[in-house]
């Protein structure tokens, strides 16, 4: 049946589809609600910005963290049909919590929905890896249409959500004490609809993603897989304090990262050299995508502030808040170009002209240090307010997004291709992992660039910012040399595996 699956013709399999929007629902939930963090815990729970801005960063670290451990529950108990859907159902709860009382709920909301897409997110990733055979050319295409849904969801979920609740969107329908209400009950109602599309698709999955336990007898089976839920049930009022408290984050960090790499090693003697080698080659890309997130996610942080007082509210005569531009122009630029990223890899690839997994990571980087260039330059046409122009601040994001789709969907795809069958639940998880990481990173690095331009008049503050810029484009430019330098070395450790 799985066999049949992957045989299949035209360039993409038909259940990449009802993937594509289960996972673009899920992604309208997910960014509809961290778009809206910062904002309320401002507005209505009334923390300082400082405060607020450190929340975030641990809530989205948490988040991402909490995906190594639903893959490895999938890869070991669940399998990744039952994940997905504990998942879902976890993350519809925690927005139905948020949806009726977001101001005395908060926490508790949250945690469901972080350990929710834990369990979630990476293992519909992995499930897309499933449709495709070993060696099949057409997988990176594959991810990269299943970016585009990504995406089209954070689009739409980041924008509709926060200007609900804001009450810059239908204030004249929803009552003002009922606008956050409202706001989070769109994510909690695109997730019910996410669960029933996936819920709808198993039909066609034929035997990818069922439980890795079927060996066991049913009573057995359920009884470790409620204790898994019951588990996780047990985890949220320990996440609830761990995530209301930022400085637990830092604790945090500095266990799950080691104890992962400590898992991955002990997990690799019982595999053959040949998948050790290819274990070690995800293993590089992981790490470099910490790198790339933590400069990419610039965009929640230093770059919103730089957005919010350095840069004009006219695009080519058009008026548009710089903040709108920052969140959503990436997700824009993803949704037009990354199918056709894809289909050009597809058309590299029959002419036996496309690049490694490597290289195209090395692209990526250069991407990166293209788009932080052009925000560098934005220094040479500020006004003696300093304010810049949104047309290059928009122009950076649209190099940096191809950047992203040489990278993410690559990573994404690769890591499918790279592990074994027996831990691709972990390994996409660790793939995700690193993504909490460069969040950690890009706090950090966002809360330096922000500390050296404090007190500083909005000119000033410009120079500083845009110098520092400068320095993540030259890293990034170096990151890139250094992949392509490192391809054919890499390539001897993937093997088969392009
Ligand atoms: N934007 C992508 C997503 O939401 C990738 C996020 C990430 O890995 N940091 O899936």
């Amino acid at each position: 049946m799985t066999a049949a699956i992957q045989d299949f013709q035209g360039k993409f399999p038909k259940q990449l589809w009802p993937l594509f929007f289960s996972e673009m629902w899920e992604r309208f939930c997910f960014y509809g609600m961290r778009g809206m963090l910062v904002i309320f815990m401002v507005d209505v729970l009334l923390l300082d910005t400082e405060k607020a801005n450190l929340q975030y960063g641990a809530t989205q670290a948490f988040v991402y963290a909490f995906t190594f451990i639903g893959g490895l529950f999938a890869d070991k108990i669940l399998g990744f049909r039952k994940s997905l859907f504990w998942g879902g159902l976890l993350m519809i709860t925690g927005s139905v919590i948020l949806a009726i009382d977001p101001k005395s709920f908060f926490f508790l909301g949250i945690s469901f929905t972080i350990i929710g897409t834990g369990f979630f997110k990476p293992n519909i990733t992995t499930i897309v890896g499933m449709l495709y055979k070993e060696g099949d050319t057409r997988r990176d295409a594959g991810f990269s249409a299943f970016y585009a849904g990504i995406n089209l969801g954070a689009l739409l979920g980041g924008y509709l959500c926060i200007s609900v609740g804001n009450g810059s969107l239908f204030s004249e329908y929803v009552p003002t004490h009922l606008r956050w209400n409202v706001a989070f009950s769109f994510a909690a109602v695109v997730m019910i609809i996410s669960l029933l599309t996936f819920i709808n698709t198993q039909k066609k999955l034929g035997t990818i993603g069922m439980s890795p336990l079927l060996h066991l007898t049913v009573s057995k089976r359920r009884l470790v897989e409620v204790s898994v839920f019951l588990g996780s049930l047990v985890t949220i009022p320990i996440l609830m304090t761990l995530v209301s408290v930022p400085e637990y984050t830092d604790i945090f960090m500095e266990v799950i990262g080691p104890a992962a790499l400590l898992y991955l090693f002990y997990e690799m003697r019982n595999f053959s050299l040949v998948e050790n080698k290819k274990l070690i080659a995800a293993l590089i890309f992981i790490l470099f995508s910490i790198v790339f997130w933590g400069f990419f996610e610039q965009s929640g942080g230093s770059l919103s502030l730089y957005a919010a007082e350095n840069l004009h509210n006219t695009f080519f005569g058009l008026t548009l808040d710089p903040n709108g531009v920052n969140n959503s122009a990436n997700s824009l630029f993803v949704i037009l170009f990354a199918t056709l990223v894809g289909l050009f890899w597809v058309w590299l690839s029959t002419r036996k002209l496309e690049p490694s997994t490597t290289s195209k990571f090395g692209f990526g980087f250069l991407f990166l240090a293209g788009g932080f260039l052009i925000f560098f330059l934005g220094k040479n046409f500020a006004s003696e307010s300093g304010l810049t122009s949104l047309e290059l601040f928009t122009l950076g994001w649209l190099v940096i997004t191809f950047g992203e789709l040489c990278l993410s969907p690559i990573g994404m795809s690769a890591v499918t291709k790279l592990a074994p069958e027996k831990i691709q639940g972990v390994m996409m998880g660790m793939w995700f992992l690193a993504s909490a990481y460069g969040q950690y990173m890009a706090g950090i690095l966002g809360a330096g660039i922000a500390k050296s331009a404090k007190n500083m008049s909005n000119f000033e503050k410009l120079q500083v910012y845009t110098a520092e810029y400068k320095l993540l484009a030259l890293y990034a430019l170096l990151a890139g040399i250094l992949l392509l330098l490192l391809s054919p070395y890499i390539k001897r450790l993937t093997g088969s595996v392009k």
